[in-house]
């Protein structure tokens, strides 16, 4: 039951890295109301639980009628992923669990997400743990 259950996960059944598009919601600018133009497109790894391991390539949208500059990012990608980051929010949730409330040493921690299908160091599971910290503080 186990095996299957972890084989027909998203992450085992998508073992090639796929790509996935992101671009914003919103298709007007909010102050002219004229149609947003693509100003660029980014393609970043994000590692999820969720997921596993995708590419995200995301459109970054602005409006080239107003002088405001905003750039229109994909609100759906930076719920799963922290700007700047390429580790899920619910893997640094995972990782803050397990080394602040099951006492986990990092080592262990990188097993228990490698089995998982999301491959980091030690020294990353170190840097998300304290991310994690900063996140509660900042959400307290
Ligand atoms: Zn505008």
């Amino acid at each position: 039951m186990e095996k299957m259950a972890r084989e027909s996960s998203v992450p085992y059944l998508f073992r090639e890295r796929p790509i996935l598009p992101f671009r914003s919601a919103r298709a007007d600018c909010p102050d002219c109301h004229a149609a947003l133009k693509v100003k660029k497109t980014q393609t970043k790894t994000v590692h999820t639980l969720a997921l596993g391991c995708f590419s995200a390539q995301e459109t970054l949208l602005q409006c080239d009628r107003c002088d405001n500059q905003i750039i229109h990012a994909a609100e759906e990608l930076n719920r799963l992923v922290p700007s700047g980051s390429t580790f899920g929010y619910d893997v640094v949730t995972f990782v803050g669990k397990a080394l602040f409330l099951r006492h986990r040493r990092a080592n262990e921690v990188v097993e228990e997400l490698r089995a998982r299908h999301v491959r980091l160091s030690a020294s990353e599971v170190g840097y998300l743990g304290k991310k994690f910290v900063i996140y509660l503080a900042l959400a307290q």
